[in-house]
């Protein structure tokens, strides 16, 4: 009997993304957003609901066997630092060409005075809201977030999304225990852990069977929610250009030259292809963590890179390493203080990609998640934090492709470290 050829699930996503858009623009225009908004955008909620749900537990699971497989301590240290490394050069990357091209673009210095004052009016609130929660940040100790990192208790750790530093500091503190124990006395753990990474996995693949219907209903959610606010566009156009053309070169330039130098032979093509259905989840959700299995998926079957070493570099990318978010932090500093006249020498320039960077890596990976990281960039460069309004409302559509490019450095950094180890199929991409 002839098998039914399937259609790959990058396409499927892709239909059902088109389908989103179309259908949100239709609402929009026929006026039926409500029916939208009450019957098709919570199908979107759910894919949402249950990527979340399995990401506790794969983070655990996942660098359990990844780091357990490692078989000694000093590779993991090697490793360890291996990765900590090319995530803070992809981010160095990232944010450099975010203030190249806003250095070259200038996009703050033809906004409008009125404009300016009509935004911060109508965003003061959101803004408060934002820099408010940054003041409780900065009042911490600067090792607060090395604190922070220590779970006080495992299972309230689990309890909260927002803690996967903390799930990974436990994990990784477990699976160093296992291997300096090795041997019969940990197998029945090892074994059980094992197996139940082959169960998530599997729920991964049926989660992603919903993602064309669960993207559909996420864009035209969107679509309908941000109709009311296209004149943003064309006042912010100019921004909003140099934030897509920065996070277009980071993946584009910057990402080829980086595979380059480290893995020399690569088509990064196919490297892109690998890892498309991820780069779409992300773009729909805008939320890093939430693309988690689908970045965990994509990286081991079809960009070829090991169990043991995806396992370990992606879960922890995904928490720290945000190319994206560096780039635009960047970005949107220098609007800022471009649109309030505020000028920055190169060295304060060279401090805020600093500061970008460390923002970057304290976002956590979810929509907007980076909102209030950019207060304590801009206060920490004398910028009015003020500023914060006139971003905020065409925040979404940058966080949706940042995202895309927050996943994409995580598979890049994955990807040269699995070929640098001997752990990279590659037969798939080559
Ligand atoms: N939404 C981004 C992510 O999940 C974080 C951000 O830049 O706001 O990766």
């Amino acid at each position: 009997m002839k098998k039914k050829k399937r259609i790959p699930l990058y396409l499927t996503i892709i239909l059902g993304m088109v389908a989103g858009l179309l259908l949100g623009i239709l609402a929009v225009n026929l006026n039926f957003g409500e029916i939208v908004t009450n019957w098709v955008k919570p199908w979107g909620v759910i894919f949402i609901r249950m990527l979340k749900l399995i990401a506790v537990p794969l983070v655990f699971v996942s660098i359990v066997v990844g780091i357990s497989s490692l078989g000694s301590i000093q590779k993991l240290g090697t490793l360890g630092v291996k990765t900590v490394g090319l995530y803070f050069l992809s981010m160095v990357g990232s944010a450099a060409v975010g203030i190249l091209l806003v250095n070259t673009i200038h996009p703050g210095n033809t906004f409008p005075e009125e404009k300016r004052a009509y935004y911060m009016e109508q965003f003061q609130e959101s803004m408060e809201e934002k820099s408010s929660l940054a003041d409780g940040l900065k009042q911490d100790s600067p090792l607060q977030f090395i604190v922070d990192m220590v779970p006080e208790n495992i299972i309230s750790s689990g309890a909260d999304n927002s803690n996967m530093l903390q799930i990974i500091f436990f994990a990784i503190l477990l699976a160093a225990a296992i291997v300096m124990i090795k041997g019969e006395k940990t197998a029945p753990f090892t074994n059980l852990i094992e197996s139940l990474h082959e169960i998530l996995l599997k729920v991964i693949g049926i989660i992603m069977q919903f993602a064309p219907i669960g993207v559909l209903a996420l864009l035209a959610g969107l679509v309908v929610d941000f109709a009311a606010d296209t004149d943003l566009f064309t006042a912010l156009g100019l921004y909003f250009i140099t934030v897509v053309l920065g996070l277009t070169a980071t993946v584009m330039i910057f990402y080829p030259v980086l595979l380059k130098v480290f893995v020399k032979k690569v088509k990064f093509f196919r490297f892109l292809k690998a890892i498309a259905p991820a780069q779409m989840v992300a773009f729909s959700t805008s939320s890093s963590a939430a693309t988690l299995p689908v970045t965990l998926k994509q990286n081991i079957d079809e960009l070829g890179v090991s169990e043991d070493i995806s396992n370990f570099v992606l879960p922890v990318g995904t928490t720290i390493n945000m190319d994206g978010t560096a780039c635009y932090q960047a970005i949107a500093a220098v609007f800022i203080a471009q649109v309030f006249g505020v000028d920055l020498s190169i060295f304060e320039q060279i401090a805020i990609v600093m500061t970008a960077i460390l923002a970057a890596i304290g976002s956590p990976g979810i929509p907007g998640g980076s909102i209030v990281m950019l207060v304590i960039v801009l206060s920490s460069a004398g910028i009015p934090v003020e500023g914060l309004a006139l971003i905020i409302g065409i925040d979404r559509p940058l966080d949706m492709l940042r995202t895309v490019v927050n996943i994409t450095g995580d598979s890049a950094v994955n990807y040269i470290v699995g070929k640098t180890e001997n752990k990279l199929d590659t037969s798939k991409t080559f």
